[in-house]
This record gives structure tokens, sequence and C-alpha cells, in this order.
């Protein structure tokens, strides 16, 4: 008996896989394609579960649509730029490049160590000179096309990573990265024109029908859009001076008892000028610009507010309406000015109890009066306009194109959409990034670098300046340069750019990762592209895959892809934890790839994290449940081996009996669940349970029968079937069986066993037909069928054919197990 020696085995085959290029891909127009793709890691050195499960799902779904006859692609590439390898160069004194190729050498060998199915010659290494070339190259494209463009902002300033942070990157105030509390701070930065593509991303949602609920719902809120009134409102104080606010509201605009503005609005110095608010409004502002804007903003912040002594007019009824300054109001979302209606907006009632503002109701629901002295809380709903001049009993929604058509007339405002999505910032002040591709020139201004001089590298010599990897304006050899248009000293761009550029685009160059001249072949990429199936966590939702998706759409309006969505299907995979909690050094429950490989190979660890959960449901790992995955995969084994020697001696009968048509049923019925349960569902936890079923069968069918007595090529039959269902999951145990059969070729190159309905027919019943209630004929049809199966079969049976002839049937009524009915005339 020869055990089962998960690491021989399994070293054995990757290192002959890897000798073949087993997993290369390559166009081929005869077939269909396939993309599968994971996410790719950051080379921090360590592969964790997480990692370990989203590789074990993409590798199932690769091996499962190869053998589907598919021609699949399954690159895999790093993520390679960021702040660890910064960090990495302080801690340990090593430059970060020679860090990130170190821990990809070790990442890659694990990832290897799982038998993952990767085609690595299609590798990506967005470090690379001749990967972030592309990205600067993709960068230059956008400046050109009018989607790139610096501008002084108020930012979100980490100060612990030392950067600034893109909107996306900032979570209740707190840094993505490292949780530090978010600052303000005026800078000249680099941004993407994304709210370009507002409209489309939002719309393009409605295309993926595959994607989670939940993914779409975050984007579309994100993105933001509403429809409402832009409404200027003249100043007072300042005759010819307006203020432009909006709101999706105009229905309430009689309602309008304030005006409140952001501490930043431009108005504000000269609207407090030489009054006796001016130094407490000041101040209040100078003290507002320390705090972030989250900060401000946050539900739980007290609304402040203070007024300036100045007016605005009301513009559909001249009522003169006071301006505050308030905290809540941002400069950056909209024009930095709110009209305040108490009575039908929530805030604005919390604002103006607080500071005894009127509450003027103008919108009355059916069957109730509200009171605006009286009332506790906004009325937010529908109902008719009241208090408002001309447009009093019109229901408000009508209102709303009513008064915003008045506005219009008026010249005082006018339709307007709005998004909440702001533009990406992009700029980094890190070292360890892709520089941005700019020059710039006391003479010519901004000048982008010319494509022939790509990529723009980074200093090979690292510096520190404290405890910092010093940013780029610090090595001079790299700042000091030749402008290109006048040829006089001028000076580069020293920030770099937001790693997650580098990110929006790697899933087209794995197309053809070796394209010298391009980003990607254009051949490669429409071919290969969208990604048919993407894997990877939720938490990108807003970040990674918005704007995957934004440069998806404007590679394609370049010309340069014929994809206008970058992920057909998307799959978020749910989290690993233990003992209820996330895997973490602090609380000592990590379990890694490499202990369980080691323990139990690395069939076992992918078969259990397949087995232990769906796909996006969180996963519990258990010690206990990854013995019995084993244990599983030792019963194949044995049965293998087995088999193999009664296969040698011979022996064996082919006598009919219940035995065999129990086995052989039970293997149509695997192949059909997990064909199923692999394609449709992505059950993966219940298509291992049905090959477990059927190990079972051929146990039980062994034990049951005499060894002269079982049937061989039956047995060897559903033993293929074992190895050809179980090989996506476990791919070295089911090629070292394949081979221990003496079958032809790979396993991984057969083609996916089909069943056959007919074999799965529990049992025949006998049925009675009649024709217009009268019994005319019996058939035998299978015990389980459906009523229009039944009918079919009532139908087609000879004595009863010939009795229909000529005429006309009126209905049918079958009842399952008894009889069928046919009415006639
Ligand atoms: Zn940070
Ligand atoms: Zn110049």
């Amino acid at each position: 008996m020869v055990n089962y020696n998960p690491a021989e085995i399994e070293e054995r085959w990757q290192l002959q896989w890897e000798k073949e290029d087993f997993y290369r891909s390559e166009i081929d127009h005869q077939q269909t394609k396939y993309y599968v793709l994971e996410m790719f890691p950051y080379p921090s050195g360590k592969l964790h579960m997480g990692h370990m499960r989203v590789y074990s799902i993409g590798d199932v779904l690769a091996r499962f649509l190869r053998m589907r006859g598919y021609n699949v692609i399954h690159p895999m590439g790093w993520d390679a730029f960021g702040l660890p390898a910064e960090n990495a160069a302080i801690e340990h004194r090593v430059n970060p490049a020679i860090w990130t190729v170190e821990n990809i050498k070790h990442m890659k060998k694990q990832q290897n160590r799982l038998g993952v199915s990767y085609d690595w010659r299609r590798e990506v290494n967005t470090s690379a000179p001749d990967y972030y070339r592309w990205s600067q190259w993709l960068f230059l494209m956008m400046y050109k096309r009018g989607l790139a463009y610096k501008k002084k902002a108020s930012v979100n300033w980490c100060e612990s990573c030392n950067t600034v942070l893109a909107n996306e990157q900032v979570e209740k105030g707190l840094c993505w990265r490292c949780s530090s509390v978010v600052e303000t701070r005026d800078l000249e930065q680099w941004f993407l024109r994304i709210t370009e593509y507002a409209e489309r991303l939002l719309n393009d949602l409605n295309k993926l029908e595959d994607w989670p609920e939940r993914v779409k719902v975050m984007q579309h809120n994100w993105i933001g859009r509403s429809e409402g009134a832009e409404i200027v409102f003249q100043l007072k104080e300042f005759p010819g001076e307006e203020i432009r606010t909006f709101t999706t509201r105009p229905d309430t605009l009689f309602g309008v008892t304030s005006m409140v503005l952001a501490p930043e609005h431009p108005l504000v110095k000269k609207l407090v000028e030489g009054t006796e608010q001016e130094k407490e409004v000041l101040d209040f502002v100078s003290q507002m610009r320390r705090v972030s804007e989250i900060e401000r903003t946050a539900d739980e912040a007290p609304k402040i507010g203070l007024f300036t002594g100045r007016h605005v007019i009301n513009p559909v009824n001249g009522e003169e309406v006071p301006i505050l300054i308030g905290n809540y109001v941002l400069m950056a979302y909209g024009t930095g000015a709110v009209m305040g209606v108490p009575a039908h907006d929530q805030r604005d009632f919390d604002f103006a109890r607080k500071y005894n503002l009127p509450v003027k109701v103008v919108i009355q629901p059916a069957g109730e009066v509200l009171n605006g002295d009286t009332m506790n809380e906004a009325y937010t709903g529908a109902g008719e306009m009241v208090n408002s001049g001309e447009f009093n009993d019109l229901p408000n929604h009508a209102g709303m194109e009513k008064v915003t058509a008045y506005l219009e007339q008026q010249g005082q405002g006018r339709f307007q959409v709005t998004y909440r999505l702001r533009d990406w910032l992009i700029s980094r002040q890190r070292y360890w990034g892709a520089p941005i591709p700019i020059i710039y020139c006391d003479g010519c201004g901004i000048v982008p670098v010319p494509e022939e001089d790509l990529p723009v590298e980074l200093p090979l010599e690292v510096e520190l300046s404290g405890n910092r990897v010093s940013g780029l304006a610090h090595y001079e050899s790299f700042t000091r340069v030749k402008c290109p248009t006048c040829g006089r000293e001028a000076h580069r761009e020293t920030d770099t750019m937001d790693t997650f550029i580098c990110s929006s685009w790697y899933f087209m160059r794995y197309t053809s990762p070796q394209c010298q001249d391009a980003p990607f072949e254009k051949e490669a990429v429409d071919y290969w592209m969208p990604v048919d199936q993407y894997i990877g966590g939720i938490e990108h939702a807003v970040l990674h895959l918005l704007y995957a998706r934004f440069f998806t759409k404007v590679l394609y309006d370049a010309g340069l892809s014929k994809a206008d969505e970058p992920f057909s299907r998307l799959l978020a995979q749910g989290m690993v934890y233990k003992d209820g909690a996330k895997m973490s050094k602090s609380k000592g429950n990590v379990v890694t790839p490499d202990e369980i490989v080691e323990k139990y190979g690395a069939d076992t660890g992918r078969l259990f994290i397949l087995f232990a959960a769906p796909p996006e449901k969180d996963l519990d790992w258990s010690d206990q449940g990854v013995e019995g995955c084993h244990r599983f995969l030792r019963r194949i084994w044995r049965l293998v081996i087995d088999c193999r020697e009664q296969f040698a001696t011979g022996q064996g009968g082919s006598i009919y009996s219940t035995n065999e048509e129990t086995l052989e049923r039970s293997v149509h019925a695997a192949i059909k669940k997990v064909t199923l349960d692999i394609q449709e569902r992505y059950n993966f936890n219940t298509a291992i349970s049905a090959i477990m079923e059927l190990v079972n069968a051929a146990y039980a069918y062994r034990q049951v029968a005499a060894k002269e007595e079982q049937n061989q090529s039956l047995l060897k039959d559903a033993l293929q079937k074992i190895i050809l269902l179980i090989a996506p999951f476990a791919p070295h145990l089911a090629e070292e069986s394949w081979h221990l059969l003496e079958q032809k070729g790979s396993v991984h190159r057969q083609t996916w066993p089909e069943f056959d309905p007919q074999k799965l027919i529990l049992d025949e019943v006998e049925i009675v037909v009649q024709i217009n209630g009268k019994v005319r004929g019996r058939v035998t049809v299978p015990a389980e069928c459906t009523e229009e199966e039944l009918a079919q079969f009532a139908k087609s049976s000879e004595r009863v054919g010939e009795l229909l002839a000529g005429k006309m049937i009126i209905k049918v009524i079958a009842v399952p197990g008894r009889l069928v009915n046919i009415v006639v005339r």
C-alpha cells in the first residue's frame, strides 16, 4: 500500500507544470475566451489566508472552465508601489526596489506551492519601469484629452503618511491606510477629471448584472446624482453681487428663512468687513480651517452658525433673508452656500430652532395642518404648496418644475444636475510611486514629458531624511532637467501618482505584458477584455472598482480598447475568521498558508477553504474541518490505490446487479450537481459534498459486491469521474491519480464529464391514460417527471397515438404518479 504523501506529489507536479509552461494562454479565435482574474496583491512578502482563499476560488474556476473547453487566461502580478516599501527602507536600510523584488520572489514561490494555475509569462510588476512607463503614458494621454489638470485646492492631508489622500481614501475622517485623523491643507495638486464620467459611471451600473447589488449601491451613492435647481440670490447690501445655491427642492423656495455659507466661501470677508460681527466671524473661519471637512460634517458634530449682519433677497417673494456662516456647509460640494428651509429639511430645522430662525411651512400634507411655531420636526414628504404666491395649491412635485421654469424666465436660476463625486486627486508626496511626467519651465509653463523620454525613472539611490524616505523634491539629479520645448533650465514635477492609478489598468497589460510600443496590443486587449470573472475584496467598492471603470471608459473613448466596462462579473469574497475574530497577530489566531501546506499539503488547504463556506460568505477556520478534508483526500487516494491493484489482477465480472445501477446513478448525479454548482451558483462547498457522496457510493459498491463480481469497467468509470470532478479543487492529487490509473495525458487537459439524464431516472411507474375520461391504455414513465413530460409520454404511446389520430386535443390533465386524461373533440 502506497501512502498518500502530498508534499512529494505536489512539488513533483508543480515542477513539471512549470517546466512545460503548462498554463500558458494564447489568442485563439476558434475558441471562446474566458478571463479569470483575482485582484493582484501588494507584495508584502507574506501570503495570508485571505490570499489563499481568493486564489483558490479563482483557480477552481480557471481549471473548471478550461476543462469545459474555454480558452482561459488566468494571470497574476504585483501592485508594487506604496508605503510599506518605504517603511522597510527605513527599518532595514534596504532599497524599496530590492525589497519589493525579494518579496515578489518569495510570494510567488508561496503561490506556486498552492498549485494555482497562473500563466506566469504574463506577470506584471507596477513598480518596474517597463510598467510605470505606461502608467505615465496614460497620464499624459489624459492630460492631452483635458482629463488631467493641476489646481490649488483644500485637500485631505495625512500627517502620518506624509501625503495627501483622495476623498475615496478617507473613511469617517480617518486615513484608509493608517487610520490617522485626516487634516485639510491648501496645496497645488494634480487631479483626474473623473466627474466628467459621472453620468456614464452611474448609468452603466445597469449593465453590470452580475455584480453584487451592495457594490453597485455603494458606487451609486458615492457618485450621488441629484436633480434640482441652481438659484441666484441677490445681496441686499451689495447691489449687483449675488450668491448661487443648489437645491433639490425648488418647491420649498418660499420657505427660505436663512442663507448659510461655508466658512471658506469667497464672499465671507467682504460681507463682514466693517461690521460688528467681523472679528468673531473671521476667528471662526480660521478655526474651521484646522478641522477636517469630514469632522465638520459628521452627523453627530454640533451645527454651529454665526450671523454676518448681511442679507440676500429671495427671488420669488422679495423677502430679506439673513446670511449666516455654518460649519456644516462645505465649499468643495456644490456652491458652498445652502438655502435654509427649516419646515422641510431636518438639518435646517435643528439649525433654525437652535438660532431662533423662523420656521415657515410651504408644503401642507393632505389631512393635516402644519404649524411652523409648534412642529417638532421637519416635514419632508409630499403635499400641496401653501404660502407660495401664485404657486399655491399645486402638488409640490409639479411645483418643482414650475418654480424652476419661473426662475429661468426671470434669469434667477435654472434646472441643474449635481454629483457628489469629486475629481480624483492623484498627487502623492512620496518617493515610492510612479513620477508624474511633467516639467515646469519658467518660459513655457507646464510641459508634458515627450513620449520618447518615458519612463521618467525614480532615482535609484534612496535618501532618508529623519525617519522618512525623502520625497523626489530632495533629489537634485532628478528635479533638474532641460525644458523639452525651449531647452532652458527647468525642473520636474516631484509628486508621484496615487498607486490606484497603477491598478486601474493592469488587467489590460496582462493581455500583452511585453508590448514595447503601447500600454497593450490592440488585438490582445480586444480579444481578452473584458475580464469575465473578477474576484476580490468588498473594501475596494468605491476605490479600485470605480477607478478601474473610469480608466476603462477613457481608454474606450481614446479608441485603445473596445471594452467600456472592465469586469463583467464580480465576486466579493468573504473574510477568513478564526474563533469568531479576524485573523491577526495581536489576537494570536493566525493560521498561515505555509503551515497548512506543510502539515497537510496544498490540496487539503484548498479543499477546506472552498468547502467551509460559499465564496461570498465569511469563513470560520476550523482545525477539525481541515482534518476532515485531509481524510477525504486520503480516502480517494486509497480507493485509487486499491482499485489499481484490483484492475492489475484482472479480477471482476460483469454481472448486472442493482448495486451497479446505484453506483452508475451516483456517478451521473454527482456530475450534474458538481457542474451546476460550480457553473451557475459558485457553490463550491455543495459541489465538494456531491463528490464526497460519490466516493461513499464507490466504497459501498466495493463492499456489497464480492471482488470477483465487481464490474471493473463500471468501477473504472466511476473512479475516472471522481478524479475529473476533484481535479479543479485538488489538482495535484487528481493528476497523480490519473497517472496511477494509466490514463493518457494530464487530467487538467481532459474534457469535463457530461451527465446522462436517462441515468438519473430513479424508478419507473405505470400510469393510466384516459381519453375523455375512459381508460384507453397504460404507459411506463419515470417516477419523477413533470406534468408536461407526463402528457408527452402519454401522447407518444402507440395505442393512444392511434386513437388520437384525426382528433383535436382540447386539454390534457396530468396527475403525476397516477394518470393522464386527454380531452378531445
Ligand atoms: Zn495615513
Ligand atoms: Zn521652456
